[in-house]
């Protein structure tokens, strides 16, 4: 999308993927109905902020919506929204010992990596698992592995394991393709069977490819998302590693006029978790900059 006519910054070029994926907007769509279907003074929960960016919780916040920890503050009886990142077992367990209604908002891309990691992990397979060992979406796919599991960051990570017979590597929806080969690289060697998943998902290499479109084409790039989102910190990587100039803000509050001075062509991504009322309100504030 092109926006001429702006003072100083004389075009916006918007990546053409940007902002909330299918699995994100699936969860948001069906909080909202929950929120809006519910009887008054009902209690709707979910555990952790149900999407990584502030604004978009706040909003549902304001909507109803009520944040609990963990699993141990939902209350029994309460409705309880799962979010994309899905859950362990055992937490899905004990919230249907609560005996409230469960949305379960889990991703189908996140639900194939859960269960590629419980089949094979019950096939004999030692689970390897790229990706943040913090972050909820492994701890979920973890929470579904019944024998051996280790989580790499990176090749070298993966390195220190050590030798095995049958391993399966299984990755976190977010990473990039070119590591989960490179992890894949490494382990070969030392490992008698190696099954490779590919559980990175489309929307991610999606957005990812859209970000290195931008390069040549922009004089820097303004990031749209939470800094808590592991998806948008990967396409300021992306964007840093294609020598683009990268200013990463949460909303048009974050805007900094000197950051475009110079700038005459602007990109605009946005990560999955990003709304699109953010987008728009970042692309207004620098029109009217
Ligand atoms: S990034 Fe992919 S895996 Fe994660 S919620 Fe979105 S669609 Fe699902």
């Amino acid at each position: 999308m092109l926006i001429s006519g702006l003072i100083g910054v004389k075009e916006i070029v918007m990546a053409d993927r940007a902002g909330f994926c299918f699995g994100v907007k699936r969860a948001v769509d069906a909080i909202v109905n929950t929120l809006e279907s519910s009887a008054e003074g009902a209690e709707i929960w979910s555990i952790g902020m149900p999407i990584h960016n502030p604004q978009e919780v706040a909003r549902l916040r304001a909507m109803g919506l009520q944040v609990a920890e963990d699993e141990s503050a939902i209350p029994e009886g309460a409705t309880v929204l799962i979010r994309a990142h899905g859950e362990p077992r055992a937490v899905m367990e004990k919230l249907r010992s609560k005996g409230g209604a469960i949305v379960d908002m889990t991703c189908p891309h996140v639900r194939r990596a859960q269960e590629r990691a419980g089949a094979l992990s019950s096939q004999g397979y030692d689970v390897v698992l790229l990706g943040d060992a913090l972050h909820p979406e492994i701890r979920s796919i973890m929470g579904y592995v019944d024998g051996p599991v280790d989580v790499v960051a990176d090749a070298a990570e993966a390195g220190n394991l050590p030798k095995r017979s049958r391993v399966a590597l299984i990755s976190q929806t977010t990473q990039q393709e070119e590591l989960l080969a490179d992890i894949a690289f490494v382990l070969v060697p030392k490992t008698g069977e190696l099954c490779v998943c590919n559980t990175i998902c489309k929307a991610t290499v999606e957005r990812q490819e859209a970000v290195r479109r931008l390069a040549g084409r922009v004089d820097g790039v303004v990031l749209v998302g939470g800094k808590e989102s592991a998806n948008t910190a990967k396409l300021r990587d992306i964007a840093r590693a294609n020598g683009m100039d990268v200013l990463w803000i949460e909303s048009a509050d974050g805007m900094d006029g000197g950051w475009l001075e110079g700038k005459t062509k602007i990109g605009i991504a946005a990560g999955a978790s990003t709304p699109q009322w953010l987008i728009t309100d970042v692309c207004n504030k620098i029109a009217r900059m």
